[in-house]
Order: C-alpha cells, then structure tokens, then sequence
C-alpha cells in the first residue's frame, strides 16, 4: 500500500512546516488528489489515522479534495474532460490527449493553531 508512505510524506512536511511557523498544532490539512492518480482516498484516510498520532498534527482533520481528470487533446486544440489516464478524447474518440490535471497529490492547504 503505497498510500501509507505517502501520508507519511505528507505529515512531515505538514508538521515541518508548523514547526518553522512556531505552531503549536495542525488544526486542518486540504489535499488535492486527482481521480487520475492511483491514489485510493479511503485507503489515505485509513493511513491518516496510523501515522498521525504523537505528531503536531494528531488532533488535525483531513480533508480530501478530489480533482477532475483534464487533457489537451492535440486533434481538438483545447482541453477536454478525461475519464481514465490514456483514454479517449470526450470530443474525438482519438487517444492523442496529453493529461493536464487529476493526475496530482499535493497539500492545498493547512491551519495551524
Ligand atoms: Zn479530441
């Protein structure tokens, strides 16, 4: 289960970043998970909850924020809805589309007390 180094990652630079900022606790923490990475949501809250407590951020809530699946298809010229990595273009039906979003993990955002 990769999801568990990943929130491990996550909470490191959450509680770095607090620490630098002379927090005394995380409050909140946003993510962006794409719906196009392989990042299953529930597995990372299942892993939230393991690696969380004892840190600044053990009292914090997690909050995911699923991003949409986007690409530029080269035939159409313009971004496009995409439903899998490597699909078709939703205008074309041509499999020329360059993924442009739904593929990230990040930190949009956190609250620190
Ligand atoms: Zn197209």
């Amino acid at each position: 289960m990769h999801e568990m180094s990943l929130m491990e990652s996550v909470i490191e630079i959450v509680c770095e970043t607090a620490r630098l900022n002379g927090a005394r606790q995380v409050k909140s923490i946003r993510l962006d998970v794409g719906v196009l990475s392989h990042v299953d949501p529930d597995a990372l809250l299942f892993c939230y909850e393991a690696v969380r407590h004892g840190t600044l951020a053990g009292q914090a809530n997690l909050e995911i924020n699923r991003i949409a699946g986007e690409g530029w298809c080269l035939d159409c010229g313009k971004t496009v809805a995409l439903q899998k990595r490597f699909g078709p273009c939703s205008g074309c039906g041509r499999h020329r589309v360059q993924m442009t979003a739904g593929d990230e993990l990040k930190i949009r955002d956190m609250e620190v007390i």
